[in-house]
């Protein structure tokens, strides 16, 4: 059999990447393969992940807030943070779930949406990953339509008192600040708040049959004080938690592709050493057609990602935009992902091959940041100018 030819050089993708960008990408792939692969399974089996540890770890990897710049973020290009994104889901989505919310959504918006003095207490720290962070958007009745949060924030003198049940949060029970988005009277607001403030609560959610390396909690917000200075000063309405899930949307445009690799190239390393009917199971014309028909998604899933990241690195980048590259990278990659566990055959579905559980998780990938169905109509919308939501 001669040697098969790898993605990367069918697409020529590392042509279209920086000398700076290729370190980046192969550094955090070395770091995911010593680091990360070897326990994943185990973490995945147990639903127990060292976030602790591996923040730290993820810190001095430098990949936490990357794309941000100052307080300690290493300001990377956009396309370079993609990259890691990449890397990182090609172990797995709970892995490159903790650095998005961790980087895209709780200190992007410090970043973006902070006061100086917020930016100063939280940003060194969470990009060093000594200090973990968590996004309160979704609550158990909002998720699509996060306008309809009922989380309130009234004024009680100068302080602020938050009530309410936030829901699905990833990093929720190990965070040290929660990024809390909130109803009132000037509209919705966002708040910055130590996990360790009395009345937060943060129960994890257990039984989840996807995402299982990744905490996944509830907030409860029971008469929550905090002072004048934890509103996000510069985020009014949801354009503040909307610029956050699109930063977030941008890197699982990436790391889908990277879960949707890791299951094509374990189907092709299968397939060259499973032997059927008395030769190897790559060597059927069924099988190769499965591959090259997967291969062309891949390609062109990196591809439309590698477009974006040039589009982001440029600042032109639109929402619609990195809606057509979240929906075009999950929905490819759970169809990925799926077609190879077939080529694995009953070896496919158990946890000595990471398919199924790049399957399963994906299909949370699939929900958050935007569902499949949002995303459509985020399209829909900017194909026809007629709004289709409600
Ligand atoms: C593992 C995991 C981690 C998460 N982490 C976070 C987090 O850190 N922070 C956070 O805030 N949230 C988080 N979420 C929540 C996530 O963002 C929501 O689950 C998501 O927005 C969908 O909301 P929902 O589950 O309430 O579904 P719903 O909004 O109830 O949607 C149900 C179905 O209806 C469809 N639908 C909705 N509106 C329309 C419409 N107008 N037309 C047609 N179909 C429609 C949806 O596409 C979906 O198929 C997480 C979710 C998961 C699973």
């Amino acid at each position: 059999m001669t040697r098969p030819q790898a993605l990367s050089t069918l697409f020529a993708l590392d042509s279209l990447l920086s000398p700076d960008e290729i370190e980046i990408r192969d550094t955090v792939r070395k770091f995911a393969a010593t680091r990360l692969r070897p326990h994943i399974a185990q973490w995945f089996e147990s639903a127990r992940i060292p976030v602790r540890e591996l923040a730290r770890e993820l810190g001095e990897l430098g990949v936490l807030g990357m794309h941000l710049d100052g307080h300690g973020c290493a300001g990377t290009s956009a396309t370079a943070y993609g990259l890691a994104c990449l890397e990182l889901e090609a172990v797995d989505s709970g892995i490159r779930s903790l650095v998005s919310v961790q980087g895209s959504l709780a200190m992007f918006s410090i970043h973006h949406w902070g006061s100086e003095e917020q930016k100063r207490q939280w940003l060194p720290r969470m990009a060093a990953g000594t200090a973990i962070g968590c996004f309160g958007l979704t609550e158990p009745d909002f998720g699509s339509n996060p306008g309809g949060m009922r989380t309130r924030a009234r004024r009680d003198g100068g302080d602020w008192i938050l009530d309410g049940t936030k829901m699905w949060i990833t990093n929720g029970s190990v965070a040290d600040v929660a990024v809390v988005w909130a109803r009132t009277d000037e509209g919705i607001r966002g708040f910055v708040v130590p996990t360790d403030t009395p009345g937060f609560s943060a129960p994890e959610i257990h039984g989840k049959l996807s995402l299982r390396a990744s905490v996944t909690s509830e907030l409860v917000l029971d008469g929550v004080r905090l002072p004048a200075s934890a509103m996000l000063p510069e985020a009014e309405g949801l354009r503040g938690p909307l610029a956050a899930l699109g930063e977030a949307r941008f890197g699982i445009a990436f790391g889908a592709m990277g879960a949707a690799r890791d299951c094509f190239e374990t189907a092709v390393d299968y397939a060259r050493s499973r032997t059927v009917f008395d030769k190897p199971l790559a060597g059927y014309q069924l099988t190769q057609a499965k591959l090259a028909d997967m291969a062309l998604e891949l390609g062109k899933g990196h591809l439309l990602a590698y477009h974006l990241g040039r589009l982001k690195d440029g600042g032109e980048i639109t929402p619609e935009q990195i809606s057509t590259g979240k929906l075009n990278s999950v929905r490819e990659a759970v169809a990925i992902a799926r077609e190879c566990r077939t080529i694995l055959g009953a070896n496919g579905i158990t946890l000595e091959y990471p398919v199924l559980r790049h399957a399963n998780n994906l299909e949370s990938v699939l929900t958050y940041e935007g569902t499949s169905e949002v995303h459509q109509l985020t399209l829909g919308k900017a194909l026809t100018g007629e709004a289709a939501f409600r």
